[in-house]
């Protein structure tokens, strides 16, 4: 079978099981950008609350977020950890928009694709998981998310070596699959599904997997 066709149907057995995910939960497309920095290293339930503390401050927004302090940030961001580091990653997202943009979320997507990744990267405290969401999901731009789950996973499955670097998992989704925003939006937010929900870091739950039939990792209890 080609490659193109397994990972469709990898993605056709995770939406029969988990159906349509609606990422990426928030409001608006500057809140997803705003969460997609604020989970780094944390679970989403914590990134809810911290965004929650912002609104109620009426820190959300990019222009109040532009005249706020680091330190009025990262006190409504605790929740998330590393609150000090993410409200400064924050302020430096929010400056680049506000000197290059005209504070504008939307003149972004005007740019190359490849240039304005390159631009975000760029930023300090901005990696490839985190630019590519707001890429994505903020901005509708066709760029594959992959994260730890999809390595976990996909090597798992037998598909991607397990010490394959970001790049190349990217790669690997984006030469077999079609350009497509909402295939690659549902794709990853299914992946994370399963890396969340069933398989699991230390004992995956092969029993309940929908991917077990084709899975050379499964464990058989
Ligand atoms: S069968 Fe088990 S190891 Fe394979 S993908 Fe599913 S949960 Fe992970």
């Amino acid at each position: 079978m080609l490659i193109k066709d397994i990972l469709l149907n990898i993605y056709e057995c995770l939406y029969q099981h988990f159906g349509p995910r609606g990422w990426w939960p928030a409001d608006t497309p500057w809140e997803v950008a705003v969460g997609a920095i604020l989970t780094q290293n944390v679970a989403w339930r914590n990134v809810e609350q911290a965004i929650a503390n912002l609104k109620e401050a009426n820190l959300l927004g990019l222009q109040e977020m532009q005249l706020a302090t680091e330190e009025e940030i990262a006190s409504r961001i605790r929740p998330t950890r590393y609150y000090n580091t993410k409200a400064r990653k924050l302020k430096v997202f929010v400056n680049y928009l506000t000197e290059q943009y005209a504070g504008e979320l939307s003149n972004l997507w005007h740019q190359p694709l490849e240039k304005l990744r390159a631009e975000l990267l760029n930023l300090w405290g901005l990696g490839p998981e985190t630019v590519d969401s707001i890429l994505l999901y903020a901005g509708n731009q066709p760029i594959f998310v992959v994260d730890a789950y999809t390595r976990r996973i996909f090597s798992r499955l037998g598909l991607l070596p397990e010490k394959v670097t970001y790049a190349e998992m990217q790669r690997f989704f984006m030469d077999h699959l079609p350009v497509e925003v909402e295939l690659y939006n549902e794709y990853h937010a299914l992946i994370d599904a399963l890396g969340n929900q069933v398989c699991l870091n230390r004992a995956p739950k092969c029993h309940l997997c929908p991917l077990a039939e084709q899975c050379q990792g499964k464990t058989l209890v």
